[in-house]
């Protein structure tokens, strides 16, 4: 038995969902183009489908747009509907094995992560479900003899647009704050990771929710995600993806003045000064870029090194990233799974060969790695490179694989000034143990969160989003279940008296 098959054979194997989509509650053969995602691993076909179509989309509005009205839903107390909600993360939580193992095939991902990401979106039900149960609306003072208050009530139809990098930790961060705040929601999914939001799908239909409040529509981006932006009956657009797709979007959506949240691209810098816990930064810096092979919004992809402690961290980091563990997502010792596809690993090898002919030197990595699980799959090195200018194009663009540049830097001012240099504002990592000084460099920089002394940690009380290139908009927190609720403000008179501008004859 080869190595291939050994892990193959070491995981409990779930069936993949196959052949039909989720339109408005109902299960069906989309009328729309095949599509086909491998496992990233070995790159065997998980299955096939057919995404949404226009004729599908269609439905999928209409039984939304039913479906949020009719009493049977609009009328639900706020306890009542975050009782469905604590349904479907009990769901998820039941299906964890099922929902990683899925995600796993579908992304590359290590199973390892995957079942953190299926427990995350469970607690963000959870989450969602509470903030509604305690949310409350205060009266506001009023100016004359009326009581005002203001009321926040559901938007309607709203679609969600996500990429292939956390399909069910992002699915989750839009469709329970759009549940919980009333709305229908029309999810799409990247065509590279199409499957898990059918498991969603098939957890939330057993949940109980109302048929038509939701709808998984896998399908291209050109035509689900195209109609889920430009529909008049979509009141409100979550996207997350790249930089270049949440442009188009915000354009569209102004044009219709429609609420719309960009969680988009980054390029995060890290910044190490020379106080900074060596041992302690290293183990950030390493799980801020390397972790999910790098594909990720706020991955820490810029290495800002103090000058005085720049050669001895930068030789202590290649020695930590060569002992990395590249493997496949199915050995619990991975830490370096597959890149999601042949074409994105291709696009990254064409970010380093940039980085080669501009001058950079790859002090590891930078190519596949060899051997017989690795040629079986899309795989490439941790790669860092040094000797690059931070306005070069590699230290400028996302690149969303397993590659850091590094850079030295002389002082603060220096630090903070290269950090900014950058079209990006998703987050940033400061290690000192001056506590004061990281904080100052926190709020130097123009971004949308700053880590200190430590890198990618995620509370879902939080709030999440970006400044800049990286977007607009915010998700998670109590303000996450507000962004999917119109403000209604509300005057009632209290005086029983005829207003005394009208003089009665
Ligand atoms: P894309 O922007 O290519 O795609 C994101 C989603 O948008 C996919 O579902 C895609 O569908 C869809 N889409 C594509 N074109 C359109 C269109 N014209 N109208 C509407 N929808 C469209 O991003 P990736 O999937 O490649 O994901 C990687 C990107 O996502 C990175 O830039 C990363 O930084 C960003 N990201 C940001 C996060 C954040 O929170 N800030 C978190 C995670 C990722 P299809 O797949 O069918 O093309």
């Amino acid at each position: 038995m080869n190595q291939l098959d050994k892990f193959n054979q070491s995981v409990m194997k779930y069936d993949l969902p196959q052949g039909k989509i989720y339109v408005g509650g109902i299960w069906k053969k989309g009328g729309g183009n095949s599509i086909q995602s491998y496992f990233p691993a070995d790159r065997t076909i998980n299955g096939e489908l057919t995404g949404a179509n226009d004729a599908d989309i269609d439905q999928a509005i209409e039984y939304g747009q039913k479906a949020v009205k009719n009493p049977a839903w609009a009328n639900l107390l706020p306890h009542e509907r975050a009782s469905i909600l604590y349904r479907i993360a009990e769901g998820i939580k039941n299906n964890v094995e099922r929902i990683a193992y899925i995600q796993t095939r579908d992304t590359g991902k290590t199973l390892t992560e995957t079942r953190a990401l299926a427990n995350s979106a469970a607690g963000t039900f959870r989450y969602f479900a509470a903030v509604l149960e305690t949310a409350q609306e205060a009266l506001t003072p009023s100016r004359g003899a009326y009581m005002t208050f203001s009321r926040y009530e559901p938007i309607g139809l709203v679609s969600a647009i996500t990429p292939w990098n956390s399909p069910i930790a992002s699915d989750a961060q839009k469709v329970a704050p759009a549940l919980a705040a009333g709305n229908a929601v029309l999810l799409k999914p990247s065509s590279w990771s199409p499957l898990v939001c059918l498991e969603l799908a098939r957890i939330i239909d057993e949940a109980g929710l109302p048929k038509g409040l939701f709808s998984a529509l896998p399908g291209s981006g050109s035509i689900v995600g195209e109609r889920l932006v430009t529909d008049p009956a979509i009141g409100r657009i979550s996207f997350t993806g790249g930089t270049n797709v949440g442009h188009e979007i915000a354009i569209k959506a102004a044009s219709r003045f429609v609420p719309v949240s960009l969680e988009l691209g980054g390029k995060s810098p890290t910044i190490v000064f020379e106080d900074a816990d060596i041992n302690m930064a290293i183990a950030g810096v390493l799980y801020g870029i390397f972790s999910s092979s790098g594909q990720s919004c706020i991955a820490g992809s810029r290495l800002l090194v103090q000058k005085s402690i720049y050669p001895q961290f930068v030789k202590k980091l290649v020695e930590a990233t060569k002992a990395l563990k590249i493997g496949h997502p199915f050995d619990p010792q991975t830490q370096v799974a597959p890149l999601i596809h042949d074409t994105h690993r291709m696009a990254v090898e064409e970010w380093v060969e940039r980085a080669r002919q501009e001058g950079g030197k790859i002090l590891t990595g930078g190519m596949r790695p060899k051997g017989e699980i690795y040629e079986a799959g899309c795989y490439f090195s941790p790669t860092i490179i040094e000797g690059l200018p931070n306005h070069s194009s590699v230290c400028r663009e996302e690149i969303f694989g397993p590659v850091l540049v590094v850079m030295p830097f002389s002082d603060e001012t220096e630090a903070v000034t290269m950090a900014n240099d950058n079209a990006y504002g998703l987050a940033c990592g400061v290690w000192s143990k001056d506590v004061i000084r990281a904080l100052r460099v926190g709020q130097a920089i123009t971004t949308g969160t700053v880590w200190v002394n430590t890198y990618k940690q995620f509370s879902i009380s939080t709030p999440f989003g970006g400044v800049k290139e990286s977007g607009c908009g915010r998700e998670k927190g109590i303000e996450g279940l507000r962004s999917y609720m119109n403000q209604k403000s509300y005057y009632i008179d209290t005086s029983q008296k005829p207003l005394g501008w009208v003089r009665f004859p």
